[in-house]
């Protein structure tokens, strides 16, 4: 099934793209859970890290790099930021389709 991140990637869905190359795009969530709360997508479709495979490393490494670019983008490198993602209806997935988020603003507690 193509995900609603997916259809943003395609641009079949119009949304306010807050970064974009070859490998991911970050948008804002359309719920966010703290002041600054992007989604940082790879393009490629892979469901969550539970399903990546071996040769997906290099996207898996841009796209914590692709964090912290935003982070300086939007001015909380210094404050502290959390990226979290998660895995399966039981870790709270709700999008099957991989991505980070990028929290600042509201610390959630482990
Ligand atoms: P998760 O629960 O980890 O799968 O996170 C999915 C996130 O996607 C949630 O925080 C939603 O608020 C967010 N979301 C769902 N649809 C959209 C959308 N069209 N644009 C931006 N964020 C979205």
């Amino acid at each position: 099934m193509v995900s609603i991140f997916s259809k943003i990637i395609n641009k079949e869905i119009p949304s306010e793209i807050q970064y974009e190359d070859d490998v991911c795009i970050a948008i804002h969530d359309i719920n966010p859970k703290a002041k600054v709360h992007l989604l940082v997508i790879p393009k490629k479709p892979i469901i969550n890290i539970d399903s990546a495979i071996e040769s997906d490393i290099e996207i898996l490494g841009h796209l914590l790099l692709v964090c912290k670019k935003l982070a300086k983008k939007f001015n909380i490198s210094k404050s502290g930021y959390q990226i979290l993602t998660n895995v399966g209806e039981g870790g709270g997935q709700t999008v099957m389709h991989l991505h980070l988020h990028l929290l600042s603003g509201n610390t959630l507690t482990m």
